[in-house]
């Protein structure tokens, strides 16, 4: 019998290669060598999970009633957790009903709403460096990423009057990410009401990816999306329980703002889910309504991370801006280096393992993203590391 061969969609054949292949392969084999190395690549919070949401999940777990199929919108409980987290954070008052949809974590969301809005050949506005996703769905849903650069000069925000006419008349979808990874940027108040401007002169749905907008520093407390006016007619923000909450392993998010977007998106999903088990609903609307305290301590913690990390690295000769918010630190890449090269260097030269910021678009060439998600002592043992191999 001979080998029938299996060939992947063009879809999926016509997907960006993966950039960090090479360097994962490199940090196994530095492991392989007995290497310690310290893991700052990906962004995924090291403390568990706090107590009194596992105690609201071994609870929901006992009950029959959650062993069935969940309701595909979220439970009405959730959706007004949900209502009730944006009132007391942000202000924002939403409709549960119309306004609230559960995801299966917002990369779920993100993921599927370019096949809700965008036809094919349609183009989506996408952030430069930004969250591999927006690229991706945006393929996968046969529409045109327009790539909107993120640089120092311009505060890491995109310049919209920078943006073609043309492009501007074939754009449906805007992705935005504030606080943002990987340059961990916050965006004021006035982009913000920009941003509605454009996007109502423009008939484009802003996406706003708001994953992070409780990791903040200083007591500078980020604004949403949905606080400035008008925005509510032109986008949904979504958000995540995996960074604030530290679950990332759970998968529970949701996405709130304009009805008919919303709903838009709950219609795609409809067909392809079926929601959250509603024990991990029951656990998410504890996390949202009961006490925050785990959250200020998370916040302390990763600020004097980053106090730990941005100290060492300057001492180590390397710029980068203070992070306000977020877990990462969006480094330069010295000169002589590429962010490929370098974070070769750092691999096999300090055993530090970090992600080239050309994994993030374009833009992100010579720069390299370092996560807190490690103990302080490792951070300032990687920046010891880092000063040592440099001065080599
Ligand atoms: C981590 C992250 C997400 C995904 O969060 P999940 O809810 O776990 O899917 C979305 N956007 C950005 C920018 C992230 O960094």
């Amino acid at each position: 019998m001979t080998e029938q061969p299996i060939e992947l969609a063009q879809r999926l054949k016509s997907l960006p290669p993966y950039l960090f292949a090479k360097l994962d392969e490199l940090k196994q084999a530095e492991i392989a060598k007995g290497v310690d190395v310290i893991a700052l690549g990906v962004g995924d919070p090291d403390e568990p999970t706090p107590n009194n949401i596992l105690e609201a999940m071994h609870r929901a777990v006992d009950r029959p009633a959650n062993h069935q199929y969940p309701s595909y919108e979220g439970m009405p409980r959730f959706r007004e957790a949900v209502a009730q987290w944006y009132q007391t954070r942000f202000g924002v008052a939403l409709d549960p009903a119309r306004e609230v949809l559960s995801l299966i974590g917002s990369k779920e969301g993100i993921g599927h709403i370019p096949l809700a809005f965008v036809n094919p050949g349609e183009v989506v506005l996408v952030p430069d460096p930004g969250y591999p996703v927006y690229e991706i769905s945006t393929f996968l849903a046969g529409g045109e990423p327009y790539f909107m650069p993120l640089t120092r000069e311009n505060k890491f925000l995109p310049d919209l009057q920078a943006i073609p006419q043309a492009i501007r008349e074939r754009a449906r979808l805007m992705f935005l990410n504030y606080p943002n990874n990987p340059t961990a940027a916050t965006a004021p108040q006035p982009f913000f009401e920009e941003v509605v401007r454009f996007a109502r002169d423009n008939g484009i749905i802003v996406c706003h990816d708001a994953a992070y907008t409780e990791m903040y520093f200083d007591g500078q407390r980020p604004m949403s999306f949905l606080e400035v006016a008008g925005a509510r007619d032109v986008g949904v923000e979504f958000h995540s329980l995996s960074k604030t909450y530290n679950m990332t392993g759970w998968r529970v998010g949701f996405v709130v703002g304009a009805a008919p977007v919303v709903q838009g998106l709950g219609k795609l999903k409809s067909n392809l889910d079926s929601g959250i088990f509603q024990a991990i609903q029951e656990a998410g609307i504890e996390a949202m309504t009961g006490n925050q305290s785990a959250v200020a301590r998370m916040r302390a913690l990763y600020q004097e991370r980053r106090d730990t990390l941005v100290a060492g690295l300057r001492d180590a000769g390397l710029r980068c801006d203070t992070p306000e918010a977020t877990f990462y630190v969006w480094v330069d890449v010295p000169d002589g280096y590429t962010s490929a090269s370098f974070s070769e260097f750092l691999l096999t030269q300090a055993g530090i393992a970090a992600t080239p910021g050309n994994g993030f678009g374009q833009a992100g060439e010579s720069y390299i993203r370092f996560a807190l998600t490690v103990p302080r002592q490792r951070l300032s043992e990687a920046a010891d590391r880092i000063r040592k191999a440099l001065s080599r």
